[in-house]
């Protein structure tokens, strides 16, 4: 038997600029106001949790932290030419360039900088906390990230969680 719980909004949100590039397009810089739906899946503990939400709220309001007020750089991006160097990310889109202190940069490890995206390194980085924090108990993870209402992208996990990327 599986239960679930579902924990969004309220402090799950970040505030961050991007880009996304698509068919040899790239977007002007802009930002949202991101609102993040986590729904976690599992066997109930033996004090009848999935998880504790306190717990896991300020978990994943820490990993959203992480990217408040910073520019959402997706380093694996095929059409993007990303350099770091002196304390800042170059990155060039054809003519474009942009000079970011790494201070004012999420640097994530994914091809674009989609809400689909940005939701499955999400859900990795919540199941891999979590793990982390002992819960083994855990079967389904999903994330949704909201990047303006009414408009989401969402990816599901489950295990085993993905790996860390290497820094
Ligand atoms: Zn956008």
């Amino acid at each position: 038997m599986t239960h679930r719980i579902t924990l969004e909004r309220n402090t799950l949100r970040f505030a961050a600029a991007h880009f996304t590039t698509s068919g040899g397009e790239c977007e002007p810089l802009h930002g949202h106001n991101y609102d993040v739906m986590v729904t976690i899946e599992g066997e109930l503990t033996a004090d009848a949790w999935v998880v504790d939400f306190t717990e896991a709220k300020r978990l994943i309001a820490g990993v959203c932290k992480e990217l408040d007020h910073r520019f959402l750089l997706a380093l694996d991006s095929p059409s993007l030419a990303i350099a770091r160097r002196d304390g800042a990310y170059e990155v060039a889109f054809g003519e474009r360039r942009y000079v970011i202190p790494e201070s004012d940069v999420a640097p994530l490890p994914i091809d674009n900088s989609t809400a689909e995206r940005l939701a499955e390194w999400l859900a990795g980085r919540i199941a891999r906390e979590l793990a982390a924090r002992g819960a083994s108990n855990l079967t389904r993870i999903t994330v949704g990230v909201e990047e303006a209402p009414g408009q989401a992208g969402w990816y599901t996990l489950a295990p085993p969680w993905p790996p860390a990327p290497e820094q």
